[in-house]
């Protein structure tokens, strides 16, 4: 069966984390390779509901080792409170079934300060970022001015390191925002109160998955946000600071030669979009009120009410060509049950022009949406496990996604329970 990728094909929050908390029975481990605590994935499965950052969702599982890998932002503080809340629901989290890369650089204290005083001062031009440090974070992994993991090992290093890095960004803190400078002491209650507690689980995750591999263990990578967020691809600028897509998981995870042979991606049944940014099928009104809260369309991580629209096929396709996607998961289909007619946008009109690819980011903003109206099925679907017994009308719904995307749908997802899923090629 070989390894495989959950990917996110359009905004984020499609439901990957129960696709991989559902999946993670066929693989042996689950990597976390991009991305930082700046998303959440929810599961809800036997052991309750969890909200999830930066843990991969496998670690609900005996017997699956979860990584994360040198591509994750790893905030020491954030993962240490999640991991609490996590073993409080009688979760096991060991040096067994979690391991961090050596290589993933350290989240500093001073990024999720920085974050907040850029949205701030750029007010109404703010990106909207979900505050967690995400961009000064990979920023400064690019200038190079982050610690590696692994340096937790080598005290002596680490805290020369540290107080280096200190030195030239706290110029920033107090000539450019106006902010307090950290301090050596601050710096050291940080190190003793959450990077102390992670040591014990540091590894060359490269080399496990290498040997793991070697042994014919099964590698799922699982991604975080998806294809119009990732930073070369998606609908920069407002895109997330990391690579969201199957072809990064390799490297992030420590194992570049790493071969993906299913990368699943995962499509919502209707389009939401997080922050900032151009969202072509945007719905707005009393219309949109009762899809997002049928939908509990609110942020894993901020709570905040998730801009909601009509599924757009155009960014979908283009979601998919991004990821190189081999199949497609379709959750909450079950959310659209009451609605007569199901709107979805099937092109894109741009200075006149009707288009099906997705346009270039500084076009977008003068797109519109080429909109049709589809039969809806107006009935509760969310106990049907077998593709032939869905309303003809809400096959008809999934088909023509696959048509239009070009990729075959082998799962919809009508609830967010573990078991609320329909595997079509079971039929087929
Ligand atoms: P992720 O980041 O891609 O994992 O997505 P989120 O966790 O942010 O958002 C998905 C939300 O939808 C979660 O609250 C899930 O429990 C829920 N969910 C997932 N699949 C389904 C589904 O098929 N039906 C319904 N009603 N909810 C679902």
């Amino acid at each position: 069966m070989g390894n495989c990728a959950i990917v996110g094909i359009n905004w984020g929050d499609e439901g990957k984390g129960r696709m991989v908390d559902l999946l993670t029975q066929d693989y042996d481990i689950v990597v976390r390779f991009q991305g930082g605590g700046n998303a959440g994935h929810t599961v809800i499965n036997d052991r309750g509901k969890f909200a999830l950052h930066l843990l991969p969702s496998g670690i609900f599982r005996d017997g699956v080792v979860n990584i994360l890998g040198n591509g994750v932002a790893l905030d020491p503080e954030n993962l240490w409170k999640e991991m609490g809340q996590v073993t409080e629901k009688g979760v096991a989290i060991t040096p067994e079934n979690l391991k961090i890369s050596d290589r993933a650089s350290l989240l500093l204290p001073w990024h999720r300060e920085l974050d907040a005083l850029e949205e701030q001062r750029l007010a109404d031009k703010q990106y909207g970022s979900t505050r967690q440090g995400i961009a000064p974070f990979y920023s400064d992994k690019f200038q190079k001015k982050t610690v590696l993991a692994g340096e937790l090992l080598y005290p002596q290093v680490l805290k020369e390191h540290l107080l280096d890095i200190m030195a030239w960004k706290n110029l920033t803190l107090t000539r450019v925002y106006g902010a307090r400078p950290w301090t050596e002491a601050m710096l050291d209650a940080w190190l003793e109160d959450y990077c102390g507690k992670i040591k014990p689980f540091l590894c060359d995750t490269g080399a496990y998955l290498k040997e793991a591999s070697r042994q014919g263990k099964r590698i799922l990578f699982e991604a975080q946000l998806g294809s119009l967020r990732d930073l070369d691809f998606g609908i920069h600028p407002y895109t997330t600071s990391s690579y969201t897509t199957a072809a990064y998981a390799p490297i992030g995870s420590g194992f570049p030669g790493a071969k993906i042979e299913r990368i699943l991606g995962v499509v919502k049944a209707y389009s939401t979009c997080v922050g900032e940014g151009p969202f072509v099928s945007e719905m707005f009104g009393p219309e949109a009120d009762r899809l997002r809260e049928a939908g509990a369309e609110y942020g894993a991580k901020t709570g905040r009410p998730r801009r909601v629209g009509a599924l757009d096929l155009v960014a979908t396709a283009y979601g998919v060509e991004v990821q190189a996607a081999t199949e497609i998961a379709v959750t909450k289909l079950d959310v659209l049950s009451t609605m007569e007619k199901i709107p979805v946008c099937t092109a894109y009109l741009v200075d006149g022009r009707k288009t099906t690819r997705f346009p270039f980011p500084a076009a977008l903003d003068q797109a519109e949406p080429v909109m049709e109206y589809m039969d809806g099925w107006m009935c509760d679907i969310s106990g049907v496990r077998r593709w032939e017994q869905l309303p003809q009308a809400a096959r008809d719904y999934v088909l023509r996604i696959e048509e239009s995307v070009g990729c075959p749908v082998s799962c919809v997802s009508v609830g967010p329970e573990r078991g609320s899923i329909i595997f079509r090629h079971k039929e087929k």
